[in-house]
């Protein structure tokens, strides 16, 4: 690939770029992230990072791990933080990886932060979010016109691990016709009594996708009376993801992913040319 004839942005030596790499298919990081990949003297990378993403790496590169993963105390987050102004301040072109985007649940805010604060120059790299991305893999868009006209992201733990308190589970439950939930599956069970509690139906759609956009990725279409047992019977695991609401059924036409796989699709999922017809 010649990059040569696009103008992108130049990764200085004592900077710092925030970068999202995507929900792990290597095919959708950006071009800024590919060509910043490729500069980087030192990298500085999350949990969710795919390894093939990091093979795009000078050879010379130094490898960080900054092994996160969600509802860890925040005294990591601060040294995460504090050695990535360190890196920057020893002259070295800094990429910090995080998976998805670096501003949606990714602490990318808290560490740009600390990059002001040290007065280290700094750019943020967007990525494609899981909760947008990954959904597409599964086949389910996050909105449709006839089916919803918001959308909502909402983490399934605060930064100590609990559920968090400061959620409005009436205003969401009633507010948000569709919910895409990060970090879910911990707290699955709390968060789907909550929603009903709350007057979202027990037998509303729900998708639950395991490791969105790779070779591993898994789909369970189920309920939200049913979601948190069904996932605790299939093992599933994090990274997760957990949508709720009507678009979800679109996935028995738009699984173009299973389709690769054989999946046969249906022309009308909702149902609507039949209620069109019959009016
Ligand atoms: N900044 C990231 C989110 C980081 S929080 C983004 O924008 O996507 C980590 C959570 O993201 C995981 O617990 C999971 O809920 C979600 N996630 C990230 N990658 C995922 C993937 N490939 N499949 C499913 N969920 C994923």
């Amino acid at each position: 690939m010649d990059m040569n004839n696009i103008n992108l942005a130049t990764f200085e030596p004592g900077s710092v770029w925030l970068v999202g790499s995507g929900p792990g298919d290597p095919g959708l990081l950006t071009l800024l992230a590919v060509q910043g990949l490729q500069q980087a003297d030192v990298i500085v990378y999350d949990a969710l990072v795919n390894d093939s993403i990091l093979k795009l790496a000078r050879p010379d590169c130094a490898l960080e791990y900054a092994g996160k993963r969600g509802g860890r105390p925040s005294a990591r987050q601060k040294d995460i933080s504090l050695r990535l102004v360190e890196l920057a301040q020893q002259g070295k072109r800094v990429l910090r990886l995080k998976g998805g985007d670096p501003f949606v649940f990714g602490r990318g805010g808290e560490e740009g932060l600390s990059l002001v604060e040290h007065s280290v120059a700094f750019r943020v790299v967007p990525g494609i979010t899981a909760g947008i991305g990954g959904l597409a893999y599964a086949g389910i868009p996050v909105t449709h016109r006839e089916v919803n006209q918001s959308v909502t992201f909402v983490t399934g733990h605060d930064s100590s691990g609990a559920l968090p308190g400061a959620i409005n589970w009436s205003a969401l439950a009633q507010g948000s016709q569709v919910l895409v939930l990060y970090m879910a599956i911990k707290h699955l069970a709390g968060i789907t009594e909550k929603l009903m509690a709350h007057g979202r139906a027990a037998d509303e759609p729900v998708a639950v996708i395991t490791n969105a956009s790779l070779p591993d990725q898994t789909v369970l279409e189920t309920t939200l009376g049913q979601a948190a047992e069904a996932v605790r019977r299939r093992g599933m695991q994090p990274p997760a993801l957990v949508v709720v609401g009507g678009v979800v059924p679109l996935r028995a036409a738009l699984d173009w992913h299973g389709a690769l796989r054989d999946k046969v699709l249906t022309a009308d999922p909702l149902g609507t040319r039949r209620l069109t017809d019959s009016a």
